[in-house]
This record gives structure tokens, C-alpha cells and sequence, in this order.
């Protein structure tokens, strides 16, 4: 099973330290939210694993983190500032702001409000997504000159470093760049607890190619990519591809899939349940060419009058020169958060009849891999035999100590967080030297020596 709906994770979130509303006392803000205890550990150990699989265990990919404010004219000539919006319709009824692509119609193919179900909307107009701030000493907030924008992808930052990269590493085609890191977008509708927020983090992989050879990567990439969620535990049963429509894909794009989750089982109409988890787009050669200071247009003018670089690419095998097609694989840090979570949660009745909340998370995940728990809190060599096992434990795996409730209920919480294993001293433990580790998933408990326990929990660790 998973999760039934995304309200269940909220609570589960707030109640354990995984996620919190930010800005909370002082009534939040709207879609912000804050990575407790738990969910940092959750939210890093998913980059790890993504950086790992990408850039440590291929052999054609070089990482970068690039700066969150650029120079202005990144904006302008990647289209951002001309294109980047969404339509946005205002209801006046009930005053709601609305994205226009998000709305159903009614029987007579009117836009209906999703808030009150008016019918009386304004018309559609852009709305551009990207944060401004300035930059400097600016004489006023609407002082062009200082304009800025918070960077609203990744993505950008790696097409201006491509010849940097390209040099340094000393790469040949095809090859990628990676990047994780905080995007922001000032979302008409965020919403949805951390599917849709207004900061939120990617992780960007673009794969430059010769441009006969990208249809065929990117199919590998989203192959690569089902494997990969697959790796976090992530059920196929949950998960499906979506072949973009000419009318959707973006300006750049020749072919996206975007890769959905099932976020919302709840709904009665199957084809709503889903949304996306990550796109992979064929981004043709738009990006390097437009940040080029060589291309013409038809009439022969330059397309970009202000750099000073050639994003082209030679190839000495070939003699010739061109601009490179790109693959992008974008995956968004929070929505795969919420979608290992979901379909981690499991709930249980015990022999007492009580339910339990287990988090199957995958081991890796796991926030914490072990707990040392003391039988009897008020047993000295109990307490100090069990600290000293969490110290002995602490180098090589996140452990934790916990005395704080009766054996019962540290169990049920830590099944809640998702530890793999806990590790229990009782009195038996000081005459034998063993302690018992009880499984997660199972319930079952096996007797280790202590000297072994290290080993017996690396390897069930995996
Ligand atoms: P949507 O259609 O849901 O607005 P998008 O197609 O605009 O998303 P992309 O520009 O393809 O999104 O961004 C790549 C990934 O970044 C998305 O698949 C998602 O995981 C993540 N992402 C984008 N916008 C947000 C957001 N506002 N909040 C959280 N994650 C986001």
C-alpha cells in the first residue's frame, strides 16, 4: 500500500520533524515549508543517491553549482523574460487569482472557477513567473539597471558554462553537466503541501549530443530514469509517462515525457491522480545557439548581441562544427521527497489491535539507521551499555539514542520515521554481551553479540 492521500504525509511531517509550514508563528506564508530533523536527512540522502548514480557511476558527466543570481541578459536571450509566464485569469466572484491551463469547463466549454465555480472569469493574460530583486546600491526597487531575477531553473547556469566545462574537463561529445540546486518561480496556484511551491530545488542533468543521436538518448534517459526512482522504492504501479502535445511543449522543445507519480490516489477520476514528478526534454540546439554571439537570423542579424562567446562545438573526428542538441532530465528534490514518502507509508495492526504507521523506506534513505533503546531507563549499566553501543555505531551509520517512552512506543515511533532497525539492551544484555535487533518490516527480532553487531547491521544495511 501507500499513502491514501498527501494530507496523511503532512501530518506525519509535522509530527515526526520531517517538514513544517514556514514562518508558522507568525501564521505562515502560504506554500513555504521548512525541512525538519528528518526531512533534511531524507531530502539530502535522495541527492546523494541522484549525484552518485549520475556523476560518480557514469563516466560522461561533470557536476557544477552555479550561481543563483546571473547577469540579467541570461534572462533575455534563454527567453525567460519574454516567455516565461503563466496564464492567469481572475475570478470576479469570489476575487481568486487562477492559471488558465489548470481549469475544467463546464458542459457549454466555459472555464469554471475552482474555487467557486463561477463562470464569470476575466480573460486570460501572461503572468511571468520570475522573481524579481535588485542587485547593488539601486537608487529605487524599480530601478532597471539593477534588475535581477532569482534564477527560475537550473538549467541556464550550466548552458552559459558549457564551454568552461567543455575546456576544463577536456571532454569530447556526448557528454553532461549536473546540478542540484534551489529554483524559484512565483506560481499563481502553488499548493499541494510541497508538490508546488514558490522555492523549491532541482536536479538538472543536461547531456550535450551529436544532434542525430538525440532521440535515442533521450529515450535511454528516461529509461535510466524509471530505474532510478524504481531504486528509491518508488512502486511502477504508481508511476507512467506523459508524451507532451505539440500545443504543450515548451518554445525550446522538440520532445518532452514528462515521468508522472499517482500524488493524488484519492481522486474518484482515475486520469486526475496524476502529476508530475520530472520531464526529460529534447531541448534541440535552441540553448547553446541562443547564447551565442555568432548565429544570424533570416536576416542576418545577430541573434545575440551581447556575448562574447561561441557556444559551438568542433569535432576533430569530423572537421566540422556545430551547436550541440541537449537532453534534459529535470527532477524536482521536493516532489520526489513527498512521492518516496507516500509510497513508503504503510499502515498496520498490531496484536493488540492498535494501527501502526510503518515508513518502508529504503535503508539508503533512511534517515536514521539505527536506535538504541534501554529496556529499563532507571538500570545505570543498561542506560550506560546502550549509550556506548550508539558511540560505537555512531562513525559508520546515523544512530540514535532514545529513552524517552516504554519499549512499546519507541518502537512505533521509530517504525514511523522509517528506521530500518532497533537495537534493544535489556538485562540478559549485560550477563551475555548481546543485544536484540528487531526489523522494521518484519517485526522480527534476532539476538546478536554486540562485538557483531556492526557487521550484522552493515550488511542487512545493504
Ligand atoms: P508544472 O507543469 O508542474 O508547473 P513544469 O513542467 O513547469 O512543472 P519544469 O519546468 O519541467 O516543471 O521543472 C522540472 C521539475 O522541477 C518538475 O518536474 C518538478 O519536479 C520541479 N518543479 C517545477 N516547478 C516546481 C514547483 N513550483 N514546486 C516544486 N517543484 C517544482
Amino acid at each position: 500500500m501507500s499513502a491514501p492521500n498527501i494530507e496523511t504525509i503532512v501530518s506525519l511531517s509535522k509530527r515526526r520533524g520531517f517538514v513544517y509550514p514556514a514562518s508558522d508563528i507568525y501564521g505562515g506564508l502560504g506554500s513555504s515549508w521548512d525541512y525538519g530533523p528528518l526531512g533534511v536527512e531524507l531530502a539530502n540522502s535522495i541527492k546523494n543517491s541522484w549525484w552518485r548514480w549520475v556523476v560518480y557511476e557514469r563516466d560522461d558527466i561533470e557536476g557544477l553549482d552555479s550561481a543563483i543570481i546571473q547577469n540579467r541578459l541570461v534572462w533575455k536571450y534563454s527567453g525567460h523574460e519574454a516567455t516565461f509566464s503563466d496564464p492567469l485569469v481572475d475570478c470576479r466572484d469570489c476575487k481568486t487569482r487562477l492559471r488558465e491551463d489548470k481549469l475544467d469547463k463546464n458542459d457549454d466549454g466555459k472555464l469554471v472557477c475552482s474555487n467557486c465555480g463561477s463562470t464569470n472569469l476575466t480573460e486570460s493574460r501572461p503572468f511571468n513567473l520570475m522573481f524579481r530583486t535588485t542587485v547593488g546600491a539601486a537608487s529605487s526597487d524599480d530601478d532597471e539597471s539593477a534588475l535581477a531575477y532569482l534564477r527560475p531553473e537550473t538549467a541556464q547556469g550550466i548552458f552559459t558554462n558549457f564551454v568552461n566545462v567543455l575546456n576544463t574537463s577536456r571532454r569530447k561529445l556526448p557528454f553532461g553537466i549536473a546540478q542540484i540546486g534551489k529554483a524559484f518561480r512565483n506560481e499563481v496556484t502553488p499548493g499541494n503541501f510541497i508538490f508546488r511551491t514558490r522555492e523549491f530545488e532541482q536536479m538538472e542533468i543536461e547531456y550535450f549530443c551529436r544532434p542525430e543521436d538525440a532521440p535515442a538518448i533521450h529515450q535511454e534517459w528516461l529509461d535510466g530514469f524509471d530505474q532510478w526512482i524504481g531504486s528509491l522504492g518508488v512502486s511502477a504501479s504508481n508511476l507512467k509517462h506523459y508524451e507532451q502535445t505539440k500545443e504543450e511543449l515548451a518554445h525550446y522543445s522538440e520532445r518532452t515525457v514528462d515521468i508522472l507519480y499517482r500524488f493524488f490516489p484519492e481522486r474518484e477520476d482515475e486520469s486526475k491522480q496524476w502529476d508530475e514528478l520530472m520531464g526529460i526534454a529534447n531541448r534541440t540546439d535552441y540553448d547553446l545557439r541562443v547564447h551565442s554571439k555568432k548565429p544570424e537570423d533570416a536576416e542576418g542579424k545577430r541573434i545575440n548581441s551581447d556575448s562574447t562567446e561561441d557556444l559551438s562545438y568542433f569535432d576533430p573526428q569530423t572537421n566540422e562544427r556545430f551547436y550541440p542538441y541537449i537532453i534534459e532530465p529535470s527532477t524536482g528534490v521536493n516532489r520526489t521527497l513527498l512521492a518516496v514518502m507516500m509510497d513508503a507509508y504503510e499502515e498496520r495492526t498490531n496484536d493488540k489491535g492498535e494501527v501502526r504507521v510503518i515508513l518502508k523506506l529504503k535503508p539508503e534513505l533512511a534517515p536514521i539507521k539505527a536506535a538504541v533503546l534501554p529496556l529499563a531507563k532507571n538500570k545505570p549499566e543498561i542506560v550506560e551499555m546502550a549509550r556506548k553501543i550508539k558511540k560505537d555505531l555512531q562513525p559508520s551509520m546515523r544512530a540514535v539514542y532514545d529513552d524517552t517512552g516504554g519499549i512499546g512506543k519507541l518502537y512505533a515511533r521509530q517504525d514511523e520515521i522509517g528506521t530500518p532497525f532497533c537495537v534493544t539492551v535489556d538485562h540478559e544484555s549485560l550477563v551475555d554481551n548481546a543485544v536484540t535487533v528487531r526489523d522494521r518490516d518484519t517485526w522480527n527480532q534476532d539476538r546478536v553479540a554486540v562485538d557483531a553487531l556492526k557487521s550484522y547491521l552493515a550488511e542487512r544495511l545493504g
